[in-house]
């Protein structure tokens, strides 16, 4: 296919990931790119957003569900379509608990359709939810899967997101569909917004105001940061390299960190004298917050089939979350 054959379409395209990848996508300049987001989440401004992404004349959008945008009958064919649109954050799906499993049960069948009818090709952005903690947090794709008898909203996202995996994979061959999965790992980095409850622009924005540095329970939980442009590189190299019915890892385990130690590096990084102080999350958040297990990528396969290398450290992704931060654009 020639690139300039190539028509994309990005749900969740104005979210977090979803904006840096549409950047991303736009880069070349000859394929067009349809964003489907309702903004529920979104940490851009459209019009400022808009106006300074590259080859901006290729952009197109509508602000929508991705349930009303399948509903209409006049759809073009895509050649590609990432699918990001979905609840997030800790504590933005606690508002939606008990419905997640519809909606991104439901979205993901919309579009699974759709791309198995028109053609083209499927990215589904997962999550390291679905591990549910692996081997000591170490998180493998060949590894089973242990799924808590503690229900709780995390759960319900983990095991929603799980079972389209599962779907989609089945349909590879049931439908001759052609898919790929990811699962990110600890995405970070500018446009984050410290209100969906994501640790480290939390920890930012504490700092930045001289706040206490709110560390829950002991701090020791594992997790392993990825810068966002990273991310947005792997879901791309997944979609146009991967092999159908596979699933990615895209996550950075060079940035493997407990949180005590990634609050003490963003007190470090931003000059700040706020106080690292102990609580407990269930105490802020309510009885519905449930803490995930530790977790940490294995990447080889991302690496060794999509040739995907993480480019930025731990550091860098702090420094640059910390200036967008300081910048007030997390407004
Ligand atoms: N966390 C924390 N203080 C905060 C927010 C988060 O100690 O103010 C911890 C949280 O308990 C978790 C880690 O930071 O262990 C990463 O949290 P995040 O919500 O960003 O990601 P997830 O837990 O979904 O991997």
């Amino acid at each position: 296919m020639n690139r300039h054959e190539r028509r994309i379409l990005v749900t969740g395209g104005f979210g977090f990931i979803g904006s840096h990848l549409v950047e991303q996508l736009l880069q070349d300049g000859e394929s067009p790119v349809h964003v489907v987001d309702d903004l529920s989440s979104s940490p851009i401004n459209i019009d400022r957003y808009t106006a300074q992404v590259p080859h901006k004349e290729c952009l197109t959008w509508d602000i929508c569900t991705v349930k009303e945008y399948f509903q209409r009958s006049n759809i073009p064919a895509y050649h590609e379509v990432f699918h990001l649109a979905n609840v997030v954050g800790p504590v933005g799906v606690l508002k939606h608990a008990g419905d997640i499993v519809r909606r991104t049960v439901e979205d993901t069948y919309a579009i699974s359709d759709f791309v198995a009818s028109a053609g083209g090709r499927l990215c589904d952005v997962s999550t390291s939810e679905v591990y549910g903690g692996g081997r000591d947090g170490y998180c493998s794709e060949k590894d089973s899967m242990i799924i808590s008898p503690k229900t709780s909203v995390r759960l319900e996202y983990a095991v929603a997101k799980l079972a389209c995996e599962i779907a989609l994979m089945n349909q590879t061959i049931s439908k001759n569909l052609h898919a790929v999965v990811i699962r990110p790992f600890n995405v970070a980095g500018p446009r984050q917004s410290s209100r969906g409850g994501f640790v480290l622009p939390r920890f930012i924005a504490q700092a930045l105001k001289e706040e206490e540095i709110t560390v829950y329970g002991d701090g020791q939980m594992v997790r392993a940061f990825t810068h966002v442009k990273d991310v947005a590189d792997g879901i791309i190299r997944a979609l146009r390299q991967g092999g159908s019915g596979q699933v990615y890892n895209i996550g950075n385990p060079a940035n493997k960190t407990n949180i005590l130690h990634l609050a003490q590096a963003v007190c470090r990084l931003s000059g700040t004298g706020s106080k690292i102080i102990f609580v407990d999350p269930k105490k802020l958040w309510g009885p519905l917050f449930e803490e995930a297990n530790d977790k940490y990528p294995d990447a080889d396969r991302a690496s060794n089939e999509l040739g995907w290398q993480p480019r930025y450290d731990l550091e860098t992704t702090i420094r640059e979350t910390l200036q967008y931060i300081r910048d007030g654009r997390d407004a």
